[in-house]
């Protein structure tokens, strides 16, 4: 479904991403981790065109989406949520959910509608009409991931979608990971390793900009030595 090849990005002169490369097929959960710093974000953004490489190709059910500028990409069916999450305040939770329908493709599924979410997600719809500026950390995360399937994503992309969120958080944002991966393709990423471990089925490893690791979490679980050497301490 999505192939990265061999990716170069930059921020001016810095070399953020030095050849990176992953697939993710249909169907699949996959996680990219690494430490603060080591391109996982510059690689999502990189697949949707935030920060398009210099060299190397994007591709996506077949088509070479390199270069594309990132509402193109997102009405293509890829969705981000961002790390920090970007929930509009002074709009409430329905009215954030609504301002992603015009980032729908014109045609192909409907699955999400703002109404739809809500009665999935009966946390959210108890919130309705509260300021998304009041939500807790949890809650937005919640909600950035609702606005995401709003625009009908094929491929979501979830920037650290635990990052700052308590322990009985991140469960239910696992839970709903593992819910939404009957229908929705995923490429998370995360610093450390249990919450994929437990969610995705396999995972790249990112040092400095390149792909120190690539393999199945199964496998990954039986090498607690990657863990040390490339990844934070959970
Ligand atoms: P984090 O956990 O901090 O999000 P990350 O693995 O996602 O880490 P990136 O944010 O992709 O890492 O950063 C990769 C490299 O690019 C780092 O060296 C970082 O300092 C640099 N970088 C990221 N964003 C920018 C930017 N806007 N301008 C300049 N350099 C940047």
């Amino acid at each position: 479904m999505l192939r990265v090849e061999g990716i170069h990005t930059y921020y001016g002169e810095s070399h953020a991403l030095q050849g990176v490369s992953l697939e993710v097929d249909a169907g699949e959960v996959v996680c990219l981790l690494g430490r603060n710093g080591a391109g996982k974000s510059t690689t999502l953004k990189s697949v949707i065109g935030l920060t398009p490489p210099r060299r190397g190709r994007v591709v996506f059910e077949d088509q070479d989406i390199t270069g594309r500028p990132a509402h193109w990409i997102a009405r293509r069916g890829i969705a981000l949520v961002p790390e920090d999450r970007r929930i509009f305040p002074g709009l409430t939770v329905y009215e954030n959910l609504e301002v992603a329908m015009n980032r729908r493709p014109e045609s192909g599924q409907r699955r999400w509608s703002p109404e739809r979410v809500l009665e999935a997600y009966p946390m959210l719809a108890e919130l309705r009409n509260q300021d998304g500026a009041t939500l807790s950390g949890g809650q937005q995360q919640m909600l950035a991931i609702a606005r995401a399937l709003v625009t009908e994503p094929r491929l979501l992309l979830l920037d650290e979608p635990n990052e700052g969120l308590a322990p009985v958080i991140v469960q239910q944002i696992g839970a709903l990971i593992d819910e939404l991966a009957a229908t929705t393709t995923m490429l998370f990423t995360d610093q450390s390793v249990p919450f994929a471990l437990r969610h995705a089925q396999r995972a790249y490893i990112l040092e400095k900009g390149e792909v120190a690791y690539a393999g199945t979490t199964a496998e990954l679980r039986e090498h607690p030595e990657l863990q040390e050497r490339y990844l934070s301490v959970a």
